[in-house]
């Protein structure tokens, strides 16, 4: 059982990164004045045991290019569908991969299940099946925010530095979330002035940045894998009278560059990008690297497997 709110899944504590802001107005006013997280103002939700609804009786929220999200069973929930689908160049190029949305759903739900445990707030609540996860409902801020740590992609494209270069820092930066403009780099200036995010909300969604970045680079190192750079997106979660900045979307090969530390070999979706071929063998490896397939587990989880008694 999980209250909505409950410490061990959003960390509370002094010295997080996370804030809670109060919403005037949003529900009433009983609850002012407990901690963010006080069962007198959550509600009980048995995430363990969540209703099956079929996939045709779903109510479709939303079909992004990889994803899609259902009603959840439960008020505030969702659920996270992973597609096979790769695109890149703003869909200009499209495949579908068989095993891709599994292999993501696995690798996302590991990744955002140790930063639920470190204390980073997310949406992930718990995977339902091999493509599927119940996530939190929220309020998605209209930016990807870009964290990079070696000079690739765009970045190289566009400031001249060479591929594989180390950055003297780790660099954040923004893209507004609009598919017609192709994700236009933006700025704290243009995003507070045409209020994408507040001042405040652009303080948090930095300070996440970095916790995932560190948390992330550890964990890769640790297999052997570079984290070069990723996409995370952010999302308000209202709660009650609360509204606080968490992490959504996915984190997975799909929005990470990930190169083997020895052979600099490209585990990620540039496989896709840059017609390498070999993408579901290079995320395969690293869900294997991650412990999370068995040496001999078949990625796909399509069709019927034979139960051996
Ligand atoms: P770049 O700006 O160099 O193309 O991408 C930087 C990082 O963000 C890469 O890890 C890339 O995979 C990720 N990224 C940027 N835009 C997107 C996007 O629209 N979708 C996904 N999945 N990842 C993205």
């Amino acid at each position: 059982m999980y209250w909505i709110g409950q410490s061990d899944r959003f960390d509370s504590r002094p010295g997080s990164c996370s804030v809670s802001v109060p919403v005037p107005g949003l529900h009433g006013s009983s609850a002012v004045g407990l901690p963010f997280w006080h069962p007198e103002h959550t509600k009980l939700m048995d995430f363990n045991n969540t209703r099956y609804i079929p996939m045709s009786r779903r109510r479709r929220i939303y079909e992004g290019k990889a994803k899609v999200l259902y009603e959840g069973p439960e008020p505030g929930t969702l659920i996270q569908h992973f597609k096979d689908d790769a695109t890149a160049f703003n869909k200009q190029k499209h495949q579908v991969i068989e095993g891709k949305g599994v292999l993501n759903n696995r690798i996302s739900e590991y990744l955002f299940q140790h930063l639920n445990d470190i204390g980073v707030p997310t949406h992930f609540i718990r995977r339902l099946n091999m493509r599927e996860q119940l996530i939190r409902e929220v309020e998605i801020v209209p930016l990807e925010v870009v964290v990079r740590n070696v000079a690739a992609g765009s970045l190289s494209q566009r400031l001249g530095i060479e591929e594989g270069t180390q950055l003297p820092r780790s660099i954040i930066e923004f893209y507004y979330k609009n598919d017609q403009l192709n994700d236009p780099m933006v700025s704290e200036e243009h995003i507070t002035a045409f209020g994408w995010a507040t001042p405040q909300e652009i303080d948090d969604v930095m300070a996440l940045a970095i916790r995932v970045n560190d948390f992330l680079t550890g964990l890769f190192l640790g297999i052997g894998i570079r984290l070069v750079d990723f996409k995370m997106e952010c999302g308000r979660l209202f709660e009650n009278e609360m509204m606080r900045i968490i992490v959504a979307d996915e984190i997975s090969p799909d929005s990470c560059r990930l190169w083997d530390i020895k052979s600099n070999e490209k585990l990620d979706k540039d496989r896709f990008r840059r017609d390498l071929g070999g993408l579901l063998e290079a995320y395969t490896e690293v869900a294997k690297r991650l412990g999370i397939l068995m040496e001999n587990e078949r990625p796909a989880g399509s069709g019927p497997v034979l139960v051996k008694s």
